[in-house]
């Protein structure tokens, strides 16, 4: 605490994580100024009440580095090519991203913490593993994109005694000096790459997050870049690869492995006995993707000493959060699923791949991202297709290309009322026993104000469905 009286600290954005960080730093009494390139409505409402603390807000010029800083604390918004990260490049200013303040801040005997990474299931795998940690009897909290903030359960009152982190790539960035206990990197696919610049340089971002860890490397055996990126951390003596894995472990694979998941999923053990920790079943929901995410958990709270009974209440325990693969109803024999937060296409080839025959509602905004392997790969499945959204000609032209035999119907609509039209159209090409899959593949700003209310819409749109009340327009 005391070492930031005084100091000069610029903090580069407002918004969810900028905000917090200047007032916790004014609490320490530092010398806070807030540099924000936008200087609409908002920012000055957000400056305005921010300014009462103490902290200097500068609105409309985020290219400048103030005379003066001795430290930078950036929020994700902020690309590294930024000129503010090169001007404190050249004057030697240190730069920490949200989570290496938190981290800093830290008191002595602070929980330790198990952190998770990857393009995809983060926030699932935080809430089962902190379902998994309390299930042990540990005072825990999933911590990160939702839920409590990671500067909340550093600084605040409630004492823990281990905190299950969700880190993105954007946060890995600035996080030099951040040990976790053990960590585990899911999987590893093109996102984010402007951002980032480089796939090269989102993996090795994404690779930060083994640096420096005590008890256990956690990689997908099934995804060697992430496997690579185990072999080039630096870590602890005595710090162990575990790999986990649906399949047999090959021989080739770095260490690993301990515990089983009982049916389709299992890791075994090189050096133990491989021991029965749960049965897919307790996987909620048993989807294949899910199963890893609940082995990756499993393998960090092993790491941390859990007994594998506590592994299994833990998985039983867990519930998913909506939207992410989420049995909405059931109507005249077919399943409606909502897995709104299916943003991009290796989040959607998850769930694709969970259901047969499926009939997929699809589209909105791509991203840059391309659909031929997503269905090429689900071809065989699709009983149909419904598109909507700004970006649907892309996915069009996929199916048109890879599955020319499947029926698809194009929307031609970006209006929020689509969604329902979509359904309904879904719901003709469904047959008794098929699922109806909302699993967009693309983000959902061009229809709604984001995934969750592009879920809701869906959902609304079931229940009208099962009501017999949905009126054509
Ligand atoms: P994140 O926090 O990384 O965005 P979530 O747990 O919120 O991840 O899940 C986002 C979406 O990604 C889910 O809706 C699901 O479709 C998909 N998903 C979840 N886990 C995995 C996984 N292990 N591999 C691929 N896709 C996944």
């Amino acid at each position: 605490g005391g070492r930031f009286a005084g100091k000069r600290v610029t903090v580069a954005g407002l918004g969810v994580s900028g905000i917090p960080a200047a007032r916790v730093l004014r609490e320490l009494g530092a010398e806070v100024t807030v540099v924000n390139d936008g200087d609409d409505e908002r920012a000055r409402r957000q400056a305005a009440e921010l300014e009462e603390s103490g902290a200097t807000v500068r609105l409309g010029d985020g290219a400048t580095l103030p005379k003066g800083t001795e430290l930078v604390v950036t929020t994700p918004g902020w690309q590294p090519d930024k000129p503010l990260f090169a001007a404190a490049a050249e004057a030697g200013v240190p730069v920490w991203g949200d989570v290496e303040l938190a981290w800093r801040l830290r008191g002595p005997g602070a929980a330790p913490w198990l952190a998770v990474t990857g393009t995809n299931g983060k926030t699932t795998t935080v809430r089962m593993l902190a379902s998994i940690l309390t299930a042990a009897g540990l005072r825990t909290a999933a911590v990160g994109n939702i839920g409590v903030s990671l500067l909340d359960a550093v600084l605040g009152t409630e004492p823990y005694d281990v905190l299950a982190v969700e880190l993105s790539s954007y946060q890995l960035h600035w996080s030099a000096s951040v040990r976790p206990h053990s960590a585990a990197v899911l999987n590893l696919a093109p996102d984010h790459l402007d951002w980032h610049g480089s796939m090269e340089a989102y993996a090795a971002d994404k690779g930060r997050i083994y640096e420096g860890n005590e008890a256990a490397c956690v990689y997908n055996a099934a995804d060697p870049a992430t496997e690579e990126l185990v072999r080039r951390a630096d870590v602890v003596e005595g710090c162990r690869a575990i790999g986990f894995t649906l399949g047999t472990p090959a021989p080739s694979q770095l260490g690993v492995v301990e515990g089983v998941l009982v049916d389709r999923a299992f890791v075994a053990d090189r050096h133990r006995q491989a021991q029965e920790l749960a049965e897919v079943a307790d996987v909620n929901p048993p989807a294949p993707h899910n199963i890893a995410n609940a082995l990756a958990a499993a393998a960090l709270a092993r790491a941390f000493g859990v007994e594998p009974r506590a592994v299994r209440d833990g998985l039983r325990a867990f519930r998913p959060d909506p939207h992410r693969i989420e049995h909405v109803a059931e109507v005249a024999g077919v399943a409606y699923v909502d897995d709104s937060k299916a943003t991009n296409t290796h989040a959607a080839e998850a769930s694709l791949n969970a259901y047969d025959p499926v009939v997929w509602i699809a589209g909105g905004l791509a991203k840059g991202a391309t659909f031929d392997e997503l269905v090429a790969g689900a071809a065989k499945r699709l009983r149909g297709a419904v598109l909507i959204g700004a970006d649907r000609a892309l996915v069009r032209a996929a199916l048109a290309r890879h599955a020319p035999d499947v029926p698809v119907v194009d929307l031609d609509r970006t209006d929020t009322g689509a969604m329902a039209a979509a359904v309904r159209e879904a719901a003709g090409l469904a047959r008794p026993g098929d699922t109806v899959l909302m699993a967009p593949a693309c983000a959902s700003m061009d229809m709604f104000t984001n995934y969750h209310a592009r879920g809701e819409a869906f959902a609304t749109a079931v229940r009208e469905l099962a009501a017999g009340r949905s009126a054509e327009r």
